[in-house]
């Protein structure tokens, strides 16, 4: 039997994350994950987005969880010399001049002046985009890369020999007095981070999942090399390889399957064109499925009746600004039993 302290399984930017946190308090984990191109990290931008909504609100708590954000990506960044996580400003169309005073009387707020500017620079997009009523712009947004987070902690994993590659078989788990053993390891707990698939995770799934799918387009635009994120009813945002963008997202709350669908492409090629005044050619069209709670606060905690079993979840559409500062808070009550802020612990569901 290989011994850990922890079992983490699922490998999504929560898992990743939650590894990450728990090994810097000197815990031995391993993570079980069945790797799909189609999980919400992989085909997430990672856009940290601090000012949301049509009413241009503060999204939830973002004072603390954007440095707790770019802290973390910073460290990892640092631990596997690459950049995980790039500031970039945020620019936010307006479509009309009740959403420009909006945008202004927010602006002075003093809750809100380090996150909006009152007029952007719209740089390249002044000279490829079709130019609306008006434009704000947002501050201390960025995007984290978490396919690139995510492979690189893999590859750290399995070189490790701590990656359990394949689905786990929940009725293959056995919980006794020494922990719980897994096809020859044995953990003191399992904690379960599955992203949407957890919605069908049998000890976890009285809880009130939701689920709603994304689909994005990977699209070049030749010769167009844009540096900040627009938001113009789609985001178009700017990746590493040049002249690249990903472009989403949709939403739905009734699906299938987590596949990309011809009316999903349809539509976000129609808001680009919409958008541009530019020819843009398709690399490539995802989806997933975003692992949202009917509360929109993420899951977090122990099994009620299984206390080797606890639970990261429901990071919904924020993965990225919500996953650092709530794998640490889980981390810090799985190690010392720190309390667990009770807008997050799935012991609000009874
Ligand atoms: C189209 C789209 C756009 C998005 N854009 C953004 C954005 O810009 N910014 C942002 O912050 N968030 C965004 N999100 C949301 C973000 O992707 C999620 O909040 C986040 O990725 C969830 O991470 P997770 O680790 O919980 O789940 P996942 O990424 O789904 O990872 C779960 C992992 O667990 C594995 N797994 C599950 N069950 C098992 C099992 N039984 N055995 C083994 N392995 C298992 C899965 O295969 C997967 O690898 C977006 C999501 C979508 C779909």
């Amino acid at each position: 039997m290989k011994e850990v302290d922890f079992l983490i399984i699922g490998q999504g930017i929560a898992g990743t994350l939650l590894a990450w946190f728990l090994e810097k308090e000197g815990k031995a984990v391993a993570v079980a994950d069945a790797f799909s191109p189609h999980a919400a990290s992989q085909v997430a931008a990672g856009i940290i987005n601090p000012i949301t909504g049509r009413r241009y609100v503060k999204s939830w708590r973002v004072d603390e969880l954007i440095p707790s954000a770019v802290q973390a990506y910073a460290e990892l960044s640092e631990v596997f010399g690459k950049p995980f996580f790039h500031e970039l400003p945020i620019i936010r169309t307006l479509f009309n001049r009740g959403e420009e005073n909006d945008w202004l009387s927010r602006t002075g707020d003093p809750a809100y002046a380090p996150y909006m500017k009152e007029q952007a620079r719209l740089g390249e997009y002044a000279l490829h985009t079709v130019l609306a009523y008006s434009y704000g712009e947002v501050l201390k947004g960025g995007q984290a890369d978490l396919p690139g987070l995510t492979g690189a902690y893999r590859e750290k994993l399995r070189a490790e020999g701590r990656l359990i590659e394949g689905d786990v078989r929940y009725d293959a788990l056995e919980v006794g007095t020494a922990g719980v053993a897994y096809e020859g390891w044995r953990a003191g707990q399992v904690v379960f981070a599955e992203g949407h698939r957890g919605a069908s995770n049998p000890f976890f799934n009285y809880l009130p999942y939701g689920g709603a799918k994304g689909e994005v387009l990977i699209v070049r635009i030749p010769g167009v090399q844009f540096s900040k994120i627009l938001k113009h009813r789609v985001f178009i945002v700017p990746l590493p390889v040049p002249e690249t963008y990903w472009v989403g997202a949709t939403y739905g709350w009734k699906f299938e399957d987590e596949k990309p669908t011809a009316s999903g492409g349809a539509f976000l090629r129609q808001r680009l064109e919409e958008v541009l005044s530019h020819p843009f050619e398709v690399l490539s069209h995802k989806a997933a499925v975003r692992p949202t709670v009917k509360d929109r606060r993420p899951f977090l905690g122990r099994h009620p009746e299984i206390s080797r079993f606890a639970l990261f979840n429901g990071l919904g559409t924020k993965g990225a600004s919500l996953g650092p500062f709530w794998a640490h808070h889980l981390a810090q009550h799985l190690c010392y039993g720190a309390p667990l802020d009770p807008e997050v612990d799935i012991s609000r569901f009874g």
